[in-house]
């Protein structure tokens, strides 16, 4: 046998929106908007392709744009990330937290993840050898037990993946558990990947608590983000990683040769829309309207929730409804009422079922009304 993902099938995204595609159903399942990307920033883009940004960028990235995010990280977090040696860019964030994984995670290395955990996690760690240690966090709160997570460090223990705001819940950890992290790791060598991706898009006045606003954890940790999420433009596949120096010179030996160098009209174009900041300070109160629409559309509809706190997601209990397994439920809910979602289980090593279904809101206000007629219906 040559596989070395034997247990990997399909990702649920390619599934879901084939079936959506397939019954010709309303799709809310993959998260993607469905609305165009800012003509702001496309024109940008093609000003750097006429401009002469068609040759290969930078291994790290093209350093306007590395300039762009070391400027973002003093405005928002007074938190200093060198562009030269502590920043780079990558195909999206799945292409950093691959890379990250396989720069650090050698063979029966232990990774420490939060179930339900994005799924390009776990084969991540498990192709380059590693064995994940899920947590398992529940509906509807998803809160962490931190003595659960002391119990599972052990001296294997390389590095522990965190997710806020929080893809699939939507979910946002508070200060507190980042202190509590921060405690656990504090004078061992585990790495933290802290994959903060919805950083800008958190709701209700809250604020992110990034891994770089805790001293002891930004010495070690990576953070990655996606401008696929901020930006509206998820096919582009731009995002970025950072961390302290040492972390990231381990890093750039194996992008080098995993990707080298990413988009440079791309970069240059995000680079230059960044000048404002308000293209990303601007997504809060954006997604907080459309997360708000949706939710006063369904209240009286027969699924229960807890609204998202960040995420362009939404969970949604379906138990007063039926029993059905959350994925049956899902496909049912695509081929029969022509609505698309995501089901939670698949997200779960243990493939544990809370009757719950991911909706994305990252839709036109045309779209989520739609949606809601048929969530009212079900
Ligand atoms: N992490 C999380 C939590 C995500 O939701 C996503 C995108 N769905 C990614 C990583 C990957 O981002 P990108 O599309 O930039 O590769
Ligand atoms: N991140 C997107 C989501 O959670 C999906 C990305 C993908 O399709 N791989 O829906």
């Amino acid at each position: 046998h040559h596989s070395k993902l034997p247990n990997v099938g399909t990702t649920i995204f390619t599934v879901m929106s084939a079936l959506a595609n397939k019954h010709q159903a309303l799709n809310l399942s993959q998260g993607f908007p469905n609305y165009p990307s800012s003509q702001k920033l496309n024109d940008l883009v093609t000003n750097a392709m006429n401009n002469g940004y068609n040759q290969y960028a930078p291994m790290a990235g093209n350093l306007d744009l590395r300039l762009a995010i070391a400027n973002k990280y003093q405005l928002l977090y007074k938190s200093t990330y060198h562009p030269e040696k502590e920043i780079t860019v990558t195909a999206g964030a799945t292409q950093a937290i691959y890379t990250i994984i396989s720069a650090f995670v050698r063979p029966n290395d232990e990774v420490i993840i939060f179930n339900p955990a994005y799924d390009c996690y776990e084969p991540a760690v498990e192709v380059n050898g590693g064995k994940t240690i899920p947590i398992q966090l529940s509906a509807p709160n998803y809160s962490v037990e931190w003595n659960e997570v002391a119990s599972k460090i052990t001296s294997k223990t390389k590095m522990i993946m965190i997710n806020s705001p929080h893809n699939p819940s939507g979910t946002i950890w508070s200060k507190d558990d980042m202190l509590q992290l921060q405690k656990l790791t504090k004078n061992t060598n585990i790495i933290v990947l802290s994959d903060e991706v919805y950083e800008h898009i958190i709701f209700d006045g809250e604020a992110h608590q990034s891994a770089c606003l805790f001293e002891d954890l930004k010495l070690r940790s990576f953070i990655t983000a996606s401008f696929g999420k901020t930006f509206h433009n998820t096919g582009w596949k731009i995002g970025y990683c950072c961390a302290p120096d040492y972390l990231m010179s381990e890093f750039r030996k194996v992008h080098q040769f995993n990707v080298f160098s990413v988009n440079h009209p791309a970069q240059k174009g995000i680079a230059d829309y960044m000048q404002d900041a308000e293209t990303y300070l601007g997504l809060n109160n954006f997604f907080q309207q459309k997360r708000d629409l949706f939710l006063n559309l369904i209240a009286k509809s027969r699924f229960k929730f807890t609204p998202s706190q960040g995420t362009y997601f939404q969970v949604l209990d379906y138990s007063q409804i039926t029993d059905e397994h959350d994925v049956e439920f899902a496909k049912r809910l695509t081929k029969e009422f022509k609505i698309a979602s995501i089901p939670l289980s698949v997200f779960n090593e243990n493939g544990k079922d809370d009757k719950v279904l991911r909706f994305c809101f990252a839709k036109t206000d045309e779209t989520l009304v739609k949606a809601s007629e048929i969530l009212c219906k079900i």
